[in-house]
């Protein structure tokens, strides 16, 4: 298996195909696309008598639940009787100024205590109601049962306990409705029609980033998250039941499994709720009651990969009962249904992980320091002012736990985490060096705004330049964004750096890093990308280095702004990826088709060998190792040399150009700027040189391809861009350089890349069954290979079979010279 196809596999995944039920189906539909435009789907659609029915219904059904001031009062009424352990207070307002009330629960409600903080949100969306009346139920159960003897309990002794421990060791925070305009219009957006799970800043696309156009609900949140330290939390919602958890979405739009750093941990969280529930984990559409929630649908936007990568705080969006709307005569047992878990979820924050606290070893004072486990990219942070910190994780397991702070030695130590929680202090030792005593006086300050803060983002480097903070990095970075800052006449005040996480990606770390300018509107954005450990195994960094580094040079993708001991500087690309059904507009074609010709034109080190054939043969023999006799059977693997010989000696290559070819222009890794056309072609892992008839025999192939249904693997060839399309394509890519192509020139590229679509079919087909043997991803690897090569054998005869001319290979031709250029860049 190659290097280059792991890395691949990555990326190209694919969709399994799941039964989705009725409500993420309405979802899909709804934010298919999830470009600023999905908000404003709703706004221009007519009222149907469908939905006018429906919204009857919901006005039956609504009477009796609360009004937002039945649940005003519900609140006000339930902290007068339970005063000694609970407060209201507002984050906000909705739109229609409807306050965001807020019930904490503690024994020491709104003081600062060395415990978990752990928030429940109900009514994200205003047609799913239940989680707002559960809520209110569980916050009158705590207040029933706090410090309630147990022995004079019957069976619900245990439940009283826990009860007493949640109140006594954690800061609970209730926010039963976040949408209470929605809920009083009875639909899913707000006042202004906008679905808030959608409105938060997403890690993978910009349509969120200007702070002020977020809703006031939205806003809200954010500073609510600003203002405490929250450890866990868990919004609630309806239309399925399962506990769902990050990432949410993909950063390709792709639906596949795609795991967070602290995945295991997620899992483990989202187990709890749905063992503890009363029937979530039967459920037969989702193993176990829990669900990855890119796996299921991936969203943008939504609250809780936010949750995450902004506060690191672990959120869960629980979808809690099938019916989003149902008869208020249920609640109470959907209350019993849900009402262990609700309390489960809360008490691990207390009976599992690891906590503790952390000081200086010379003034004896707290450390707001960042607690980090070895090999799990994500860190959290020790609260500012007590310096205690809570951190999930898995129990049974051993860790090592490190403690990073700018101005300190790191420390780690390595403790067997059990069935219960842990406490794990640190105690740290100043270093004096020029650079730790500037951070020390310059950055220990809190940094608003931003979870990743640069004091975080500096110590996690350190802690990856294998535990020692010896400043260097941080220095050398620091030094890198100050000379880009003063390139760019920019005034960098270290305070308002920004630095936000982008993405758990297990290859790299990847950081958005952006300061004020003096146009107060415009940021400046770069991207900082920290190579990570261990990727050897998937490709050859020096190589990949290389040749980003030449493409940048050569003005193709992200500009290489600067390098690092482990990591470098790109430009922050502001661009979407394109979707299947824009390969097929003739304008972004043409674009995309003048794309490839700047690309193909690039001089690119390394060798100037066709690649393909050597490449297919080696593929085959990887096939052949891993395969059935019965698949090796099915897809003749035996006879495939020769395919391959023949395809070499046929297709033509004297003729043809040999440039550097992309070899994967598949509309996932084309990105389009809309305002300015600007086209920009992506991961160049496949990257190699080849003839270009192969790169647009690919590229035409995949025009049949949409990886973001719910059979992905399945290619429709049906929809194989006829001659016309092909001419287009080719005619736009040849006319680039500003000389029309004559017909015959066009004619003759068109009918070369149709016979290398041949050569195409063998390299995928081989590809998905290398990867259905290799790769536990649910995509139908097999089929796809199936269709591949159903298509090879399909088209070969008219492709190859007939002409007579064919025969007459000259052998006399002078080979392809091999090439190896030196410090092309
Ligand atoms: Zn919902």
């Amino acid at each position: 298996m190659t290097i280059h196809m792991l890395f691949h596999l990555r990326f190209r995944q694919p969709q399994p195909s799941i039964e989705l039920s009725e409500e993420a189906k309405f979802r899909r539909v709804v934010n298919g696309s999830f470009a600023a435009s999905a908000r404003h789907l709703f706004a221009d659609i007519k009222v149907s008598l469908a939905e006018q029915l429906q919204l009857k219904r919901l006005e039956e059904l609504a009477k009796d639940y609360m009004s937002n001031s039945d649940l005003e009062n519900a609140l006000m009424s339930l902290n007068s009787r339970c005063s000694g352990i609970s407060r209201v207070y507002s984050i906000g307002k909705s739109v229609q100024g409807v306050p965001l009330w807020v019930m904490e629960i503690s024994d020491k409600p709104g003081k600062e205590e060395a415990e978990p903080a752990f928030k429940y949100i109900g009514n994200v969306h205003g047609d799913e109601p239940v989680g707002r009346e559960l809520l209110i139920l569980l916050a009158n159960w705590l207040c029933d049962n706090y410090m309630k003897d147990p022995l004079s309990q019957n069976s619900l002794s245990r439940l009283a306990l826990q009860a007493t421990l949640i109140v006594d060791n954690v800061h609970l925070h209730i926010l039963p409705s976040m949408n209470p305009d929605g809920f009083s219009l009875r639909r899913r957006g707000n006042a202004n029609n906008i679905d808030l799970n959608r409105d938060f800043p997403d890690q993978f696309f910009h349509m969120n980033d200007d702070p002020g156009a977020h809703q006031p609900e939205t806003k809200a949140i954010m500073r609510w998250l600003d203002e405490i330290r929250f450890t866990a939390s868990a919004s609630l919602h309806g239309g399925a039941l399962v506990a769902n958890y990050p990432w949410d979405g993909t950063e390709n739009k792709k639906k596949y499994y795609y795991g967070c750093p602290d995945d295991e941990t997620f899992k483990y969280m989202a187990t709890i709720y749905s063992r503890s529930h009363h029937n979530m984990s039967l459920s037969e559409e989702f193993p176990g009651g829990i669900t990855n929630g890119a796996y299921w649908y991936p969203i943008y936007g939504g609250m809780q990969d936010w949750n995450y990568l902004h506060a690191g705080c672990f959120e869960l969006t629980l979808e809690i009962s099938d019916d989003k709307w149902p008869n208020a005569s249920e609640l109470p047992t959907l209350f019993e249904y849900n009402k262990m878990s609700m309390l489960n979820l809360v008490a691990s924050l207390v009976k599992t992980g690891i906590h503790g606290r952390i000081f200086s070893s010379d003034e004896g004072k707290p450390l707001p320091a960042s607690i980090a486990i070895k090999g799990l990219n994500s860190t959290i942070h020790a609260r500012e002012t007590l310096a205690d910190y809570h951190r999930l994780l898995v129990p049974d397991r051993k860790y090592e736990v490190i403690a990073t702070m700018p101005g300190y030695k790191p420390r780690s130590t390595s403790i067997m985490l059990g069935e219960e929680a842990m406490t794990v202090d640190f105690v740290m030792d100043p270093v004096i060096t020029p650079i730790n005593s500037f951070l020390r006086r310059g950055w220990s300050c809190s940094l608003p705004g931003e979870a990743f803060s640069l004091v975080v983002f500096l110590s996690v480097m350190a802690v990856k330049t294998n535990g020692v903070v010896d400043g260097i990095l941080p220095e050398e970075l620091m030094k890198l964004l100050m000379s880009l800052a003063t390139k760019w006449g920019d005034v960098l005040d270290l305070k308002n750096l920004k630095v936000h996480h982008l993405s758990g990606a297990m290859t790299n770390e990847v950081y958005r890093i952006s300061w004020p300018t003096k146009n107060e509107n415009v940021p400046r954005r770069v991207l900082v990308r920290m190579y990570g450990e261990g990727v050897d195994r998937f490709f050859n960094r020096d190589e990949e280095i290389r040749t980003f580094e030449c493409l940048s040079k050569k003005g193709q993708g992200p500009k290489l702004l600067g390098q690092f001991a482990n990591g470098r500087v790109e430009e922050f690309i502001h661009a979407r990826t394109l979707s299947a059904e824009d390969l097929r507009d003739s304008e972004i074609s043409s674009l995309i088709a003048a794309k490839l010709r700047e690309f193909h034109n690039l001089d690119m080190p390394g060798s100037r060998n066709v690649l393909l054939w050597d490449r297919l043969r080696k593929w085959l023999n990887e096939a052949k190792g891993l395969c059935s006799p019965e698949h090796l059977k099915e897809f003749s693997l035996g006879n495939l040399d020769e395919e391959i010989s023949l395809l070499e000696k046929e297709l033509p290559t004297e003729s043809q150009n040999i440039a550097f070819c992309h070899n994967d222009m598949q509309y996932g890794n084309i990105m389009i700027d809309d305002k300015t056309k600007a086209v920009t072609i992506i991961d160049y892992e496949y990257g190699g040189y080849n003839p270009i008839a192969y790169d647009f025999a690919n590229h035409f192939c995949e025009m049949t391809a949409n990886y973001h249904t719910d059979t992905p693997h399945i290619m429709h060839f049906n929809t194989y861009p006829d001659f016309e399309e092909r001419q287009r394509f080719v005619r736009a890519y040849l006319s680039s350089s500003g000389n029309q192509p004559s017909d015959e020139e066009v004619k003759k590229l068109v009918d070369e890349s149709e016979k290398y679509t041949l050569a195409n079919h063998l390299f995928w087909g081989l590809w998905g069954v290398i990867s259905a043997y290799v790769n536990n991803i649910e995509f139908d690897y097999m089929e796809y290979a199936r269709g591949r090569f159903k298509q090879y054998w399909l088209r070969k005869p008219e492709l190859l079979g007939a002409s007579d001319d064919l025969l007459h290979v000259d052998d006399s031709a002078e080979p392809v010279h091999i090439l190896r250029s030196k410090d092309l860049c």
